[in-house]
């Protein structure tokens, strides 16, 4: 069984992936090419954002904005320390301090009412994690921000498709950026992401930032990088689009079911907690247990891949101590503890989240 079965979804879509990637060869237009536009229009279309630049992956999304921004050294970003490294580390590689907010322990999610505390003259903007694939308390966080002038960046690299009471992941704040990474949500076969936002002036600036800072071919106006992303990456999601409504239809009713499996098999076992106002696209299936790596060793042994999103927070590892607060974010440091992720994807068959359930009951006796 694999952890993310990319292998069955490339052979449902195989026709329609192979056929976009052989116009890509045909044409032969590798960097922004006519599939690059056709993308970030079908994505605009599906967020409701009105700008979409795509990007070379979720990472370079967070930096772009950051440099669109103009952030200042020793300017603060909130931000999360129960996510991915990229996220912290997007903001020191811009220059700025990364001030970590405790999570909520029942979402592991940044805890909204922890984060005007955190604001100081030096605040610029506030990056929440749209955590597994749900998205934070974007309203009051936009609240805070708008009382403040702070922009907002949703690191939605685990949220594409998402929704939050009327509108999707992506299009909540003053950015949204995602990643087309291989095994998230919406996966392409490489590197790849993509920034969103509705202020004009701002996605020209990270159009400007995506290809060295260029205003028009060779006059480079500000800082940039190069940030593209390819063509033939582009073709790989457009040749996904089609199936990906039923793909987070289905993730949805495995949730469903796994809650239900579980509930019966593992009595007492403590699930993640999704919010009644939005929607989790479940870019892992993560689940709180004690004696964690005992009962990774026994589910391995049974044939079942786990994995841990995240095993320490960023305030405890080398690169970002230095940035730990005197609060602790204690809840952050137990999530990290206790956090263990099931296999999960749209092509899970019944029958293996049978097995999975079966063998963590087994695991956990
Ligand atoms: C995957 C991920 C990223 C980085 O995306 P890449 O496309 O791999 O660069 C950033 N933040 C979070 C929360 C992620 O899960």
């Amino acid at each position: 069984m694999d952890f993310i079965d990319l292998k069955s979804q490339y052979a449902a879509l195989r026709e329609n992936i192979n056929a976009r990637i052989q116009q890509v060869l045909d044409h032969g237009q590798y960097i922004l090419g006519p599939e690059v536009k056709e993308m970030e229009a079908a994505l605009i279309a599906y967020t409701g954002a009105r700008h979409c630049i795509s990007v070379a992956s979720g990472t370079e999304a967070l930096l772009i904005c950051l440099m669109a921004l103009d952030l200042q050294p020793g300017d603060e970003v909130i931000t999360s320390p129960f996510t991915f490294a990229a996220t912290a580390e997007m903001i020191v590689l811009a220059g700025g301090v990364p001030v970590f907010v405790d999570i909520e322990p029942d979402t592991a999610n940044i805890d909204a009412t922890l984060i005007e505390a955190a604001i100081t003259a030096r605040t610029r903007a506030i990056m929440p994690v749209s955590l597994y694939g749900q998205v934070a308390d974007m309203d009051a966080i936009n609240a805070i921000a708008d009382k403040h002038g702070l922009a907002v960046i949703e690191d939605a690299a685990q949220s594409f498709g998402a929704s939050y009471k009327t509108r999707k992941s992506c299009n909540l704040s003053t950015f949204g950026c995602t990643s087309f990474f291989p095994s998230k949500p919406l996966g392409c076969y490489g590197d790849g992401g993509a920034i969103f936002t509705s202020d004009d002036a701002l996605a020209q600036a990270c159009r400007e930032v995506r290809t060295h800072g260029q205003s028009q071919r060779y006059l480079h106006t500000r800082l940039g990088v190069g940030g593209r992303m390819d063509t033939l990456q582009c073709a790989v999601v457009l040749g996904k689009l089609d199936r990906f409504e039923w793909e987070i239809e289905r993730r949805l009713a495995l949730v469903e079911a796994y809650k239900r499996k579980l509930q019966a098999a593992v009595p007492g076992l403590q699930l993640l907690t999704v919010r009644d106002d939005r929607d989790c696209v479940w870019a892992q299936y993560t689940v709180f247990v004690d004696d964690r790596e005992a009962l990774q060793a026994r589910l391995k042994a049974a044939g079942i891949p786990t994995a841990v999103h995240y095993p320490r927070p960023l305030h405890h590892q080398p690169a970002y101590a230095k940035y730990a607060q005197p609060h602790d974010c204690g809840h952050s440091i137990r999530a990290a503890q206790r956090v263990m992720s099931l296999p999960m994807s749209a092509d899970l068959t019944d029958a293996q989240q049978d097995h999975v359930v079966a063998a963590l009951a087994a695991a956990i006796g």
